[in-house]
């Protein structure tokens, strides 16, 4: 009798720790919600997932040294099969290039990461003028990432050979197309600035192949992953004046009308 009820107190007692178990498991954990998981820049952890530090949960800064663009985000960059320049007009005239890919700068201690370029009245007055995509793309990053860089747009585009390029915009005054945004060849995102009155307005433009978000520094002693900017922009703009596709404005308006998905690779 005295084993049985022993028995039974164990019993009564394993249940309820098991029950006091379950129902801890089941309580509601206070965790913040996971910011963003679409896109390097709106991702402000590698994964975007909150982590625990000494004072609480927390979303860790964003680093742009190591993002990377998510599977959607590479599926959704459109096929660039054609490239402009960035500034003047399609064949960049109305521009000059103040200080070319690759130079030497010595004050600055390294080599120019990128070409600079400049309305053909020099000084500032291109400052405010038009920046347009080179090519269709996604717009990948859109923000000021440090002060030397100021407002800057990264694009990135599938080259027909299936190579991924991004092409960036530096110094701006306005940005204005939103982050994880379709462009088109030729829309206008921004205008040339001088990154807050830090230089002569011009636009530091430069072209990386990569599938990440990786702002790196305007002078270098390592190539890397930037490729020649304008020399990239002539590789993919045809000679051939039957093959220069619709204009983009006419491809915008006919979207317009007939409410259609975007269009790639014209
Ligand atoms: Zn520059």
């Amino acid at each position: 009798m005295k084993i049985r009820h022993g028995l039974t107190i164990a019993v009564v007692v394993l249940a309820a720790t098991f029950l006091a178990y379950a129902i801890w498991g089941q309580r509601e954990t206070e965790r913040p919600t996971i910011r963003s998981l679409r896109t390097a820049q709106d991702a402000d952890a590698p994964d975007g997932e909150p982590r625990e530090f000494e004072d609480g949960w927390k979303v860790p800064s964003f680093d742009p040294r190591i993002e990377i663009l998510t599977g959607i985000d590479l599926f959704r960059v459109p096929v660039a099969s054609r490239l402009d320049y960035p500034m003047g007009s399609a064949n960049g005239a109305l521009t000059y290039n103040a200080q070319p890919f690759w130079e030497m700068n010595a004050s600055r201690g390294g080599r120019h990461t990128g070409d600079d370029l400049n309305g053909i009245g020099g000084q500032n007055s291109d400052l405010n003028d038009p920046v347009y995509a080179i090519g269709n793309g996604l717009v990948i990053y859109a923000g000021e990432p440090d002060p030397s860089w100021g407002k800057t747009i990264l694009i990135a585009h599938r080259l027909p050979d299936g190579r991924l390029i991004q092409s960036m915009y530096a110094h701006l005054a306005t940005i204005e197309v939103p982050l994880d945004e379709p462009v088109v060849r030729g829309q206008q995102i921004g205008r040339v600035g001088n990154a807050g009155g830090q230089y002569l307005a011009h636009l530091h433009f430069e072209i990386h192949e990569a599938d990440g978000v990786s702002l790196g520094q305007g002078y270098m002693n390592y190539r890397t992953n930037r490729l020649n900017p304008i020399e990239t922009v002539e590789s993919l703009r045809p000679t051939d004046p039957t093959n220069l596709g619709p204009s983009v404005s006419e491809i915008v308006q006919e979207i317009q009308r007939e409410n259609l998905p975007f269009p790639t690779g014209f």
